[in-house]
């Protein structure tokens, strides 16, 4: 049985020829290299040296190299997008408590969240895209396809709610349709995340490597 691994994400096929489409990333076949176990060890080996050659090779100059240098050492993506992927649930609950209970400070702690989380987007997005561009080469595959777009609704929609907010303190404390449309403006952003970081995860932990 042949063996077949995606440049992009590094998923292994096996069979006789590689999969039409990556079923983690989305990449078509032309993506697909066929390894062996000697050559792929070997492969190893070389990717490793070609990446300590351009690290000595290459020392970060301009600012924006230093940062993609930081943001992908210390894997600055990953922790950052905890910050949506962790409070956004939270502020989202907190909505949904509101008229529940019609305790309004859990209104004014939703928006708080939403605030900061929208302040912490820009860190996001830049990380993101930063290791888009540069661990995976920047490929518009389906599932970077879905998490851009995912990415840019979240972005949207907070951006929306914050100024909503804004314009429009007592939307939440008020029996309204405004309310409701708020309410489902916010499980809109709670999917784009969702999606959002459900794709980040699959690109990290869906490969088949150790199989
Ligand atoms: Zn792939």
């Amino acid at each position: 049985m042949k063996k077949w691994e995606c440049t992009i994400c590094g998923y292994i096929h096996e069979a006789e020829n590689p999969p039409d489409e990556c079923p983690v990333c989305g990449a078509d076949s032309s993506m697909f290299v066929e390894v062996t176990e000697q050559e792929g060890s070997e492969k190893t080996d070389q990717v490793a040296a070609e990446k300590e050659q351009t690290q000595e090779t290459t020392a970060p100059e301009t600012l924006l190299e230093k940062a993609t240098a930081l943001i992908l050492q210390f894997h600055l993506h990953p922790i950052t997008v905890h910050t949506p992927n962790g409070i956004i649930p939270f502020a989202f609950i907190l909505l949904i408590l509101t008229p529940v209970f019609g305790i309004i400070t859990f209104e004014t702690a939703a928006f708080y969240s939403l605030v900061f989380v929208l302040l912490n987007m820009p860190v996001v997005l830049f990380t993101g895209y930063i290791t888009w561009q540069n661990k995976y080469k920047g490929p518009l595959t389906s599932l970077f396809k879905l998490k851009i777009g995912a990415s840019i609704a979240a972005t949207s929609l907070l951006t929306l709610l914050v100024i909503w907010r804004l314009v429009q303190p007592e939307v939440m404390s008020t029996p309204s349709s405004g309310r409701i449309i708020f309410i489902l403006l916010a499980l809109l952003l709670l999917a784009a995340v969702g999606i959002a970081g459900h794709m980040g995860g699959k690109l990290v932990f869906g490969t088949n490597k150790n199989d």
